[in-house]
């Protein structure tokens, strides 16, 4: 069975677009995953075809029409396979997680929502299950860009997509800690080095280097990847930091 992406949007044909080259590409050409877009624009009923209207109580913008987006929705569901999971993207969402995108690529797909504009009328959420979902503390100008981040990080998993040498559970994320830095030849560059131990031959030694500079970037970088290391291992702070 293979992945099957459905797009909502207002415009189409920024897909497949990165999607259509490179590992993903391939991946779409061999069959592995698919996807098509539907026309938000499609199901307007007036004779402007008019998607989005005035905020409620005042205010910039327009906001997008739940009626409109509802038979959006709809026809996406009927024309792919049963049980994908309705996902918005929104500034206002869950942060999207490499666990989510995990249970995502394990799945039969998904139906992605692309806001524009002021966003989505609220009651599309609870009107159609739809899953709200942020890729990031940053506000981008629609909703596209992020559907093709969260469409990118669940095909790279899909099975077959991606060689086995970066398919390991090593990666910044899957192991809850940041990835140690990488280095490759030249040994030396503009008066840069690298670090001996990763030349040591010594593949104890450069597990344990590697862990310890997991440990050190994401303590310092991200405080709140580490809070959660910590307690999904019962660890305090400082235990984990030594690296138990
Ligand atoms: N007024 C909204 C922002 C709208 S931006 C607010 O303040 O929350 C327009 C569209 O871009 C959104 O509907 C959404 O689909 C998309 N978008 C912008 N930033 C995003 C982010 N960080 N994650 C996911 N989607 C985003």
């Amino acid at each position: 069975m293979s992945f099957a992406a459905t797009v909502c949007t207002l415009y189409p044909d920024m897909f497949p677009g990165p999607l259509g080259i490179s590992l993903a590409g391939r991946a779409r050409d061999e069959g592995k995953w698919s996807i098509d877009t539907v026309q938000i624009r499609d199901f307007a009923t007036d004779k402007h075809r008019t998607v989005d209207d005035t905020p409620a109580g005042g205010g910039a913008g327009m906001v997008l029409k739940v009626d409109v987006l509802a038979r959006a929705i709809d026809h996406a569901r009927e024309n792919g396979p049963a049980d994908r999971p309705v996902i918005a993207m929104t500034p206002r969402g869950k942060p999207l997680t490499q666990a989510r995108v995990r249970e995502l690529a394990d799945g039969p797909g998904v139906i992605l929502l692309c806001g524009r504009f002021e966003g989505y009328d609220e009651r599309i959420f609870a009107g159609r299950a739809v899953e709200e979902v942020c890729i990031g503390d940053i506000v981008l100008s629609g909703g596209e860009p992020a559907a093709l981040m969260l469409l990118d990080a669940c095909i790279r998993l899909l099975p077959g997509v991606m060689g086995a040498a970066s398919s390991g559970d090593e990666e910044s994320f899957e192991s809850g800690l940041l990835e140690y830095p990488q280095y490759t030849r030249p040994t030396q560059w503009e008066g840069a080095t690298i670090p001996e131990v990763l030349r040591s031959g010594d593949h104890g030694k450069i597990a344990a280097w590697r862990k310890q500079q997991a440990v050190d970037h994401t303590r310092s970088r991200r405080p709140d990847l580490w809070e959660r290391y910590c307690d999904a291992r019962g660890l305090s702070a400082s235990d984990a930091q030594r690296g138990k």
